[in-house]
């Protein structure tokens, strides 16, 4: 709850005149608790989980032969039913572990100094404050994601996130509860190092979130923004790690490719792609058809 009840109170308390962004957050916050502004989280995740997957399942599903091109497992097609059983277990680990975590965790964002009052930062400020929020998870996420992946974790936990081998966007947070919760470790460290105003922790949480979507969405546009992002992973990235399944030693990092590159876990995907590029060149110049390169492609992960 913001310590002014009007503009003019905001005004002489900052010394000088809101902006319009400014006015807007002290109409809309100044008579809610920081604790509901915080809960605002379970919306924007509710919303983030349903809608984003729903955009690349709706391109499936009615312009499956316009996107066909850019499906990177052409063969697997989830049936509608599955899609449907993929979002309820979703949305029950959602209103299950996913947003009673919010509702408990507010002390703890309390307590690294998340606020909620004026001056809001400016873009500049938000923007470098998510640069290193996607970082520090980043790095913390590649060796939990890692351990996982020991017998123990992925037996336990891990293997459940692993059951779409072709996944899909409903599928990124397809997962134990247990990897949940540990997962949430890394998205909190950022804000604890650097803790920014709500609104970017508002759009830190929801756009890791439309990062894991679109990574695990199974298809890779080439108009998607992502691309300009440098050492950005992407869907064909984290398409790869699925596609190997359990055994997978390769492809970690949840958002970039410079940890898999220092530790030497993107061998087998370097592989793969430069095999495949000569597939693609020889077919081309042979004159043959895309089926006989799926085809080699699909015996090319198999080989990882
Ligand atoms: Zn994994
Ligand atoms: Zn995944």
């Amino acid at each position: 709850m913001l310590p002014y009840a009007t503009v003019e109170a905001a005004e002489a308390a900052l010394g000088r005149s809101l902006t319009a962004a400014e006015t807007l957050w002290l109409n809309y916050s100044a008579d809610k608790s920081d604790y509901l502004l915080y809960c605002h989280n379970i919306i924007f995740l509710f919303l983030v989980f349903s809608l984003f997957p729903f955009y690349y399942i709706s391109l499936e599903f009615f312009f499956g032969k316009s996107v066909g091109p850019y499906k990177i497992q052409p063969k697997v097609n989830l049936s509608f039913s599955d899609t449907v059983r993929c979002y309820k277990s979703v949305m029950r680990m959602f209103f299950l572990v996913v947003g009673p975590l919010q509702l408990v965790s507010y002390p703890s964002i309390k307590m690294i100094g998340i606020r909620t009052s004026l001056p809001l930062p400016s873009l500049w400020e938000i923007i470098v404050q998510l640069g290193v929020y996607f970082l520090v998870e980043d790095y913390t996420n590649y060796w939990i994601h890692r351990f996982l992946h020991c017998k123990w974790g992925y037996d336990k936990i891990h293997k459940v996130h692993h059951e779409y081998t072709a996944p899909i966007g409903f599928a990124a947070p397809y997962a134990h509860w247990a990897e949940i919760l540990i997962l949430g470790i890394p998205s909190f460290l950022g804000p604890a190092m650097v803790p920014g105003h709500i609104i970017t922790f508002w759009l830190w949480i929801a756009l890791r979130q439309v990062e894991a979507i679109e990574t695990h969405s199974g298809y890779d546009f080439p108009w998607t923004p992502t691309k300009y992002i440098p050492f950005y992973g992407g869907p064909d990235y984290h398409d790869y790690h699925h596609y190997v399944g359990g055994q997978s030693q390769s492809n970690f990092a949840s958002v970039f490719t410079y940890c898999d590159y220092i530790y030497g876990t993107d061998k087998g995907y370097r592989y793969q792609k430069k095999v495949l590029q000569q597939l693609r060149d020889g077919l081309e110049s042979n004159g043959e058809e895309n089926g006989a390169f799926d085809d080699m492609s699909a015996q090319c992960r198999k080989n990882d």
